[in-house]
This record gives C-alpha cells, structure tokens and sequence, in this order.
C-alpha cells in the first residue's frame, strides 16, 4: 500500500513537473501551468514564472508618488479609507517597480553581501533569498504593494489589521510565515498583492497563490 501511494506521488511529481516539500514533510505539487492565467488580477509571478517580456501596466501616481495599476486603485483606496478609520496610519512604501529598478535592488544587496566578505556566487545566492530576481517580482506587475505604518510602533497593529482585513478589498498576504518552501521568499508582513474576489477563498483557505492557482 505504502508502495504504491510512493509510486503515485513519484509519478505525479514527474507529470507536474515541480515538487515541493511544505513544512511537516507533505509533498507539494504543482500543476505544470496555473489556473486562471487569462485573469489578470491572478497572474502568477515567482521564481519558476516571469513577468511577460514588455508587460507594462496602465499605472496611476499616488499622492506620494508611488505608482499601482490603476484597476487596483478604488480597492486599494477603500482598504485605506477603512484602516485610517480604524485609527491607523499607513502608506504605500513600494508600488510598482521597473525591471530596471529590480535589478537595481538585487544588485544594491548582493553588494552589501559583497562588503561583508561573502565570495561574488555567495553573495548572489543569500541576496536572491530575500530579493526576487529581475523579471520575477510581483511589484513589476503594478499588483502588489508594500505598507507600512508611519508611526513604529503601529507596525505590528497595522500588518495584524491588513492580515485579517485586507481580503475584504481584494488583497491577500502573498508571503505568509511558514510557507516560504512553498513561496520562495521570506515572510512579509508588509507585502501585500491585488487577486480581486480570489482573496476570499485564498484568506479562508488560508493557503498561498501558489497553492490556489498550481493545486
Ligand atoms: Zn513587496
């Protein structure tokens, strides 16, 4: 019996092309490609899936000069409005991003790495661990955002707040604690990404993109 569910999972990864371990040792595999991809709101970016060559969105400017894709603005302005009355105080710390300024950032880090005597491959490699590569952050889509508190000691009611509230406007928490096998980047209480009416099942589910699109 054993056997034979081995055997299953072996050929089921094979087919699926990707397998990966989540915490407790449960195989994870995905689908060889997403659910939903003709969805913009859904698209999925990440380590194994770029960014498409050329894509730039329709982007609008922010009061502080942060630009989003404007579909996600009303939503995003809703959770604002909602999280201000709740008493707290937040701002896009990071909208959309050029390819260019993603490399920038890998770059900046690997150098910061460099500077505290990591080898050129080591510094490469730890930088990648909190930096995605060029071409595969999510803020080239104009879908995610970083928030941040303005006041310090309000960042943890703020991101306790945009974790059980942001589904309500469209967003969901893209890079949960715990899943980073399954994410491939460090838990960010920060950052948060547009998926549209998906944010419920994904909040309810309690699981990833990954997880809701490759599954
Ligand atoms: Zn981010």
């Amino acid at each position: 019996m054993c056997l034979a569910v081995a055997v299953l999972i072996l050929a089921c990864a094979a087919f699926c092309g990707m397998t990966r371990v989540r915490d407790g040792g449960d195989v994870f595999s995905f689908r060889r490609t997403p659910r939903y991809q003709d969805d913009w709101r859904l698209a999925l970016v990440n380590e194994d899936y770029a960014v498409p060559e050329g894509y730039v969105p329709t982007l609008l400017t922010l009061s502080n000069g942060q630009r989003v894709d404007e579909r996600i603005y009303p939503d995003l302005q809703r959770m604002f409005d909602d999280a201000r009355a709740a008493g707290l105080s937040l701002f896009v710390r990071e909208g959309y991003r050029t390819r260019e300024e993603q490399t920038q950032i890998m770059e900046n880090k690997a150098r910061e790495y460099l500077r505290a005597g990591y080898s050129e491959a080591q510094a490469r490699e730890e930088a990648a661990r909190t930096v995605a590569q060029p071409g595969h952050s999510e803020h080239e889509l104009g879908l995610a955002v970083d928030i941040n508190s303005h006041t310090a000691e309000d960042e943890w009611r703020l991101y306790g707040w945009l974790a059980e509230n942001a589904w309500r406007y469209g967003f969901i928490l893209r890079y949960p604690q715990g899943a980073e096998d399954v994410t491939g980047i460090d838990y960010e209480p920060w950052h948060y990404r547009y998926v549209g009416d998906a944010a419920w099942e994904i909040y309810e589910q309690g699981c990833t993109l990954e997880e809701y699109l490759c599954r």
